[in-house]
């Protein structure tokens, strides 16, 4: 189940890549940039500014879930009984309403990377596969990535590392670069901000990095782990796992995801966090980089 397939990505790995964006995730990070790939299913979003408020897609709906809205001047539709099923997006003829995921076989993704290997070659670049979380697609994403390297593509994937070292380590096999993020360090701090312990994910990174380079990435969100105690901590932590960590990237946080709520009908809970000042980035690094580890700002 994918959520779109971007090309002519220049910040998922070296080169030129296609990014293959997978839905499904265990994590609801609170700063996700991406709700839309949180669900495994597909799901209905909304763009309200495209919405006239004509009323044409609510009788469409079998399951009675499209109503007006208080003013009567747009729809809302009740996520808890809508299937997905995308009967009111064929109907809208303003472009309001669309379906985010689509199924593909392993043979149809790889038709569509094919078409850039050309660019993959060039460039030095590859595929690499992202999401929500790509391990919960484990033997879909094993197969994709057989099958890349059969054809000399690099092959990349961005993980949060929350699955089962089973799950993890048959992919691990198939890559030539992991990104995996470390959102915090102290455990009950990860739960508040992820809704998961960090534990699994600590002890993946450990695993994957005897055989796996791995870039670690941590986006920094003000306030929530951006404390120097934290900083020194996840860089102290890089440091150990050894020569394959090739670095650790500090990835300031961004506010644009939020539209991505609007479209999901979703509250946004971040609205007042403000972006972090190069500065303040700048000050992370040079803390980070005394754990004696190579530390980059953004990707
Ligand atoms: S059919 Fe489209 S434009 Fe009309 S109310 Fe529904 S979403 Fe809005
Ligand atoms: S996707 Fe299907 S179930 Fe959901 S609101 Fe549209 S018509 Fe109703």
């Amino acid at each position: 189940m994918i959520s779109k397939i971007e090309r002519f990505s220049v910040h998922d790995g070296p080169g030129i890549r296609t990014l293959v964006v997978l839905k499904g995730c265990p994590l609801k990070c609170l700063w996700c940039s991406s709700p839309y790939t949180q669900n495994p299913g597909q799901e209905l979003l909304y763009v309200k500014r495209n919405c006239q408020g004509c009323g044409i897609c609510i009788p469409s709906c079998p399951q009675k879930a499209i109503a007006m809205d208080a003013d009567n001047k747009y729809v809302k539709t009740d996520r808890s009984v809508c299937t997905g099923c995308g009967n009111c997006v064929s109907v809208c003829p303003n472009g309001a309403r669309e379906i985010s995921g689509r199924h593909y076989t392993s043979e149809e993704l790889l038709h569509e990377l094919e078409k850039d290997a050309v660019f993959f070659r060039r460039s030095g670049g590859g595929v690499t596969i992202g999401g929500g979380e790509p391990t919960m697609q484990a033997e879909f994403v094993r197969d994709i990535l057989f099958r890349c390297r059969r054809l000399h593509i690099h092959t990349a994937m961005e993980t949060s590392g929350f699955t089962s070292w089973t799950k993890f380590s048959s992919i691990l096999e198939h890559l030539d670069l992991l990104y995996m993020d470390i959102k915090h360090m102290e455990e009950k701090k990860h739960i508040e901000i992820t809704g998961v312990s960090n534990r699994l994910i600590l002890q993946n990174a450990r695993n994957a990095s005897e055989h796996n380079e791995i870039i670690l990435r941590l986006p920094v969100i003000p306030g929530l782990n951006d404390s120097e105690k934290n900083i020194l901590k996840t860089a102290s932590f890089a440091r150990s796992l050894g020569k394959n960590i090739l670095r650790l990237e500090l990835l300031p946080y961004h506010q644009f995801g939020e539209h991505g709520y609007d479209e999901l009908e979703r509250t946004y809970t971040l609205e007042k966090i403000k972006e972090p000042p190069d500065e303040h980035m700048k000050r992370l690094q040079e803390i980070a980089r005394t754990a004696d580890i190579e530390v980059a700002v953004g990707g």
